[in-house]
C-alpha cells in the first residue's frame, strides 16, 4: 500500500478521471504517509453525474420493486465477498483496526439485504371518501435524484444506509464520500458495477468541500442526505437550491447516566466500549458520563484500569487492536486541547492524557478518562470526536438529567440502572432520538435512527430510512360505482 494510487469517479456506468489538475492527497493516519490521490471533481463533472442520475431515474423509478430487491441482494452478496478488500481500504485511510473495519463492511452487506426486503413491502393506503363513487389511494413514489454526502468515520456504512434505501425506493443517487476515506467507497462502487446496475443509477464523485457544494447546489437534485458536522450541515442547508427535502445527521455530545442502582461492571464495560471504539470517533460515542456519588470512585477506578489496558496500535499490523490512530492531525490537536482545558479548569486525570509518542508520527492518542469534570469544560459540551471521556459525580438524578439535556446535542444518550421507575423516568426525560438502557448499542438495522435538536433531523435504518426517499401521492378516483 506504499504506492500512491489515483482513484476515479464512477459516472453513468463507467470509471472516469475528472478532467482537473486539482487533487487531494489522502494520508494513512497510522503512518502519516500519503497513500491515495483523488481529483477535486469540478462542477462540470458533478453536473455530468447529476444529469446521468436524472436520466436514469426516468426508467429506474418505474422498475418493479422485486427486481430492485434482487439487485440489492446481489450487491449485498458482492460486498460480503469483498469484505477484506473494502476493510483494508478503510483501515489504511482512516485508521480503524482491520477486524473492526471488517465488521463495518459486513453491516453494509446486511443493510442491502434489509432494504431489499423492505423495498417489496412499500405500499400505500386507501382512505374513505365522504361521497359514494369515489376512492382515495395514497401511494408512495421515489423522490428522484438524491445527493448523498458522507464523512470518514464509518466510510462505507454511512454510504450503505443511504445507497441501499435510496436505490430500493426507486431513487437514483450521486454520492460524494469524504476526501479522507475515498478508496473504500470506490471498492463499494466496484460491487455495484459488477452486478450490472443500470448506468446512471448510482454515481460516485470524489473531492472535498467544493465538490460537495457543487453537488448539493445542483438544480436537478431532489433530496439531500447528509451525515457530518453541524457547520457543514448549515452550509448545505444554505446552498441547496429551491425546496429540497434534507436529512441531516450531525452528531452530538452524548451523555451517559449511571445511577445508584446500576450494575457497575456492566456500566464500566459499556462505557469503555462506547467511549473508545473507533477511537471515540462515533456520532453516538459517550463523551460525558454522570455517575451517582455512591458509585463514583469505584466506577472511576475500574474504568481507569480497563481503559489503560486497551491495546492501541496500527490496525493493519494488529487487526484485533482495540484502537487505531485518530483519523487526522486536527483531531489529535482537538483531543490535546480538550484535555488541557479540562485540567486547567480543575479536572483530574485518571488515565491517558496525550498523544502516544511511541507510535508517532502516526496520529495516536492514548484513551483518556478525566474525572471531576464540570459542564463548562469543553469535553463536557463540545464533541471531542476522539478518545477522551469526561466523568462527573451527581447526587440528585434531576441534576444529572438537566446536565445531560443541557447541550444542543440530541442524538443518543445512555443509562445504566436496574430500578424500573428510574429507568422509565430517564427514558421519558432524556431529550434524545436514541436512548440505550443497560446497553450501549443503540442502533439496530430495523429501528429508526435519527437525532433531534442540534443533532439534525430525518431517520436512517428501519422502514423510516426508506420512507425518507419516498413521497406521497393522493390519487382520488371517481369510479362512479354507487351500489349500496
Ligand atoms: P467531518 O468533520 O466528519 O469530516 P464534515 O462536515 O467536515 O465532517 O465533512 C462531511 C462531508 O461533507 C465530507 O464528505 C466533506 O467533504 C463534505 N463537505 C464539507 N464541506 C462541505 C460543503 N460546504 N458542502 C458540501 N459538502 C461538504
Amino acid at each position: 500500500m506504499n504506492t500512491l494510487r489515483r482513484q476515479y469517479n464512477y459516472i453513468d456506468g463507467g470509471w472516469a478521471d475528472a478532467r482537473t489538475d486539482s487533487t487531494y492527497t489522502v494520508v494513512n493516519p497510522a503512518t502519516a504517509e500519503p497513500v491515495t490521490v483523488i481529483p477535486q471533481t469540478p462542477p462540470d463533472e458533478v453536473d455530468r453525474a447529476v444529469r446521468a442520475a436524472a436520466a436514469a431515474w426516468r426508467s429506474w423509478r418505474f422498475t418493479n420493486p422485486f427486481y430492485r430487491a434482487e439487485i440489492l441482494h446481489e450487491i449485498g452478496n458482492r460486498i460480503a465477498a469483498a469484505v477484506d478488500t473494502i476493510a483494508t481500504e478503510i483501515t489504511v485511510e482512516m485508521g480503524k483496526p482491520l477486524d473492526e473495519a471488517r465488521g463495518e463492511v459486513r453491516k453494509v452487506a446486511k443493510a442491502f439485504h434489509y432494504y431489499a426486503e423492505e423495498t417489496t413491502r412499500t405500499f400505500g393506503t386507501v382512505v374513505p371518501n365522504e361521497e359514494n363513487g369515489f376512492i382515495s389511494l395514497v401511494q408512495r413514489e421515489p423522490v428522484g435524484v438524491v445527493a448523498a454526502i458522507t464523512p470518514w468515520n464509518y466510510p462505507v456504512e454511512l454510504i450503505g444506509w443511504k445507497l441501499a434505501a435510496a436505490l430500493g425506493a426507486g431513487c437514483t443517487i450521486v454520492l460524494k464520500p469524504s476526501e479522507y476515506s475515498p478508496s473504500s467507497a470506490v471498492e463499494l462502487f466496484r460491487c455495484l458495477d459488477e452486478v450490472g446496475l443500470p448506468a446512471g443509477v448510482a454515481n460516485l464523485v470524489l473531492g472535498a468541500a467544493s465538490t460537495g457544494q457543487a453537488l448539493v447546489s445542483h438544480p436537478l437534485i431532489n433530496k439531500i442526505a447528509f451525515t457530518g458536522s453541524a457547520e457543514t450541515g448549515a452550509a448545505i442547508t444554505k446552498s441547496s437550491q429551491g425546496v429540497v427535502p434534507l436529512s441531516m445527521e450531525l452528531g452530538g455530545s452524548c451523555p451517559l447516566i449511571v445511577t445508584a442502582h446500576a450494575d457497575l461492571d456492566a456500566a464500566v464495560a459499556g462505557t469503555v466500549r462506547r467511549s473508545f471504539r473507533n477511537a471515540g470517533q462515533i456520532c453516538i460515542a459517550i463523551n460525558r458520563a454522570y455517575v451517582h456519588e455512591d458509585l463514583y470512585e469505584e466506577f472511576l477506578e475500574r474504568l481507569g484500569e480497563r481503559t489503560a489496558a486497551l491495546v492501541v496500535n496500527d490496525g493493519l499490523k494488529q487487526p484485533d487492536a482495540d484502537m487505531g490512530p485518530v483519523a487526522n492531525r486536527e483531531i489529535l490537536e482537538r483531543c490535546t486541547r480538550h484535555v488541557a482545558d479540562a485540567l486547567a479548569r480543575g479536572a483530574r486525570l485518571v488515565t491517558g492524557g496525550g498523544p502516544r509518542e511511541d507510535l508517532a508520527p502516526g496520529y495516536f492518542f492514548a484513551p483518556t478518562v478525566l474525572a471531576d469534570t464540570t459542564q463548562e469544560m469543553l469535553v463536557m459540551h463540545e464533541e471531542t470526536f476522539g478518545p477522551v471521556l469526561g466523568v462527573a459525580p451527581y447526587r440528585d438524578l434531576a441534576d444529572a438529567i438537566a446536565a445531560a439535556n443541557s447541550t444542543p446535542a440530541g442524538l443518543a444518550a445512555y443509562v445504566y440502572s436496574n430500578d424500573l421507575a428510574e429507568t422509565f423516568r430517564l427514558a421519558r426525560e432524556l431529550d434524545f432520538g436514541n436512548v440505550g438502557v443497560n446497553n450501549v448499542d443503540a442502533g439496530i438495522m430495523n429501528a429508526p435512527y435519527g437525532g433531534r435538536k442540534g443533532s439534525g433531523y430525518g431517520y436512517e435504518h428501519g422502514r423510516e430510512g426508506l420512507e425518507g426517499y419516498l413521497h406521497l401521492k393522493h390519487l382520488r378516483i371517481r369510479h362512479g360505482s354507487t351500489a349500496e
